[in-house]
């Protein structure tokens, strides 16, 4: 007995009928619930928190087939909700815990009692979520683009061979905007090109707001973007396009003394059968862009 008062895991014994018959210390420490307070008391009604469905299903094939059960902190973060003090791991308000339930068999053979286990996993816990934590940003990070937060050309580019892939398997409708800003280095030279970045960053607020969550926008060069409408065909891109264009247009960039206006040129690509791989479908929607600007810019342009 006082090997499983001292021992670092916490301990319980239950009958049959979830009583509880033994509560070590590290029970006791952790619950602040001194075996006076739960002895002979049903585990559910000491701690409302624990599932009492979950866990009659959990330690019945423990009762029945007189197997070990085993949770995770994966798969439940704890069964008691103990405090968690310690400063190293600041992040954890509560105790992550492990835990098994393990037969004791009586002299009969039969299942007179369980033991459940508990440990404490709060360390290792800690330490993997800030780890898929980080991966999550790292691999965020690699897919921005920093100055508009759209994706970068090579995560963008990725994404449309996917869509490209995707239409050859289901040939369902999806169209490429290609859109470059209107004069540019005009801006850039009269103002410089911190100013230049904010009108970049105009550009993808507006692209923002007015996609879909499933549309896949990314920036493709300097003062070029690239939006992959999903699920829309040629005429609908264009009216998709033409609401851009015109949103772009009544944008304003504010410096100290000056208001500056600009525009944007675009192309649109529906994807036919004609389109034999990604490139394809880019340099089209490029060729319509051109016509745009040689028409003489701040227009929309789907060539048939
Ligand atoms: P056009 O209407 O024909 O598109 O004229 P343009 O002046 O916009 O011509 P172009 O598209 O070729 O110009 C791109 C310019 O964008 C060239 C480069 O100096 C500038 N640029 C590229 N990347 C950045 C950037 O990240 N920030 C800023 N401020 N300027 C950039
Ligand atoms: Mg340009
Ligand atoms: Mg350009």
């Amino acid at each position: 007995m006082d090997i499983l008062q001292n021992i670092d895991v916490g301990l319980v014994v239950m009958s049959p009928d979830y009583t509880i018959e033994v509560w070590n210390s590290f029970m006791q420490n952790h619950s602040g619930k001194a075996p006076e307070d739960v002895l002979n008391r049903s585990i559910f009604t000491v701690f409302p928190e624990l599932s009492e469905q979950w866990f009659r299903h959990k330690s019945q094939s423990v009762f029945v087939l007189q197997n070990t059960a085993f949770t995770t902190w994966e798969q439940r973060p704890y069964l008691f909700r103990f405090p968690h003090y310690r400063p190293i791991t600041g992040t954890a308000e509560y105790m992550y815990q492990n835990s098994t339930i393990i037969p004791l068999v009586d002299t009969k053979g039969e299942v007179g009692h369980i033991c459940l286990v508990i440990y404490d996993v709060t360390d290792s816990a800690v330490n993997k979520i800030a780890q898929q934590q980080a991966n999550k940003q790292l691999q965020n990070l690699s897919r921005t683009d920093h100055l508009t937060g759209l994706f970068n050309r090579g995560y963008w580019e990725l994404r449309l061979i996917q869509e490209f892939k995707r239409y050859d398997r289901y040939e369902q409708a999806s169209s490429l905007i290609m859109l470059d800003i209107d004069h540019f280095k005009k801006i850039n030279d009269k103002y410089g090109h911190t100013i230049g970045d904010e009108a970049i960053r105009g550009v993808s607020r507006a692209i923002k707001e007015q996609v879909r969550d499933l549309d896949i926008a990314g920036r493709y060069g300097g003062e070029e973007f690239g939006i992959v409408l999903t699920n829309t065909n040629g005429d609908g891109a264009c009216v998709f396009a033409e609401r851009l264009r015109s949103a772009i247009e009544q944008l304003t960039i504010y410096t100290e003394g000056h208001e500056i206006k600009f525009t944007v040129s675009l192309g649109v690509a529906e994807l036919t059968d004609k389109i034999h791989d990604h490139r394809n479908w880019i340099e089209k929607a490029d060729q319509a862009l051109y016509k745009s600007k040689e028409g003489g810019r701040n227009r929309c342009t789907m060539l048939s």
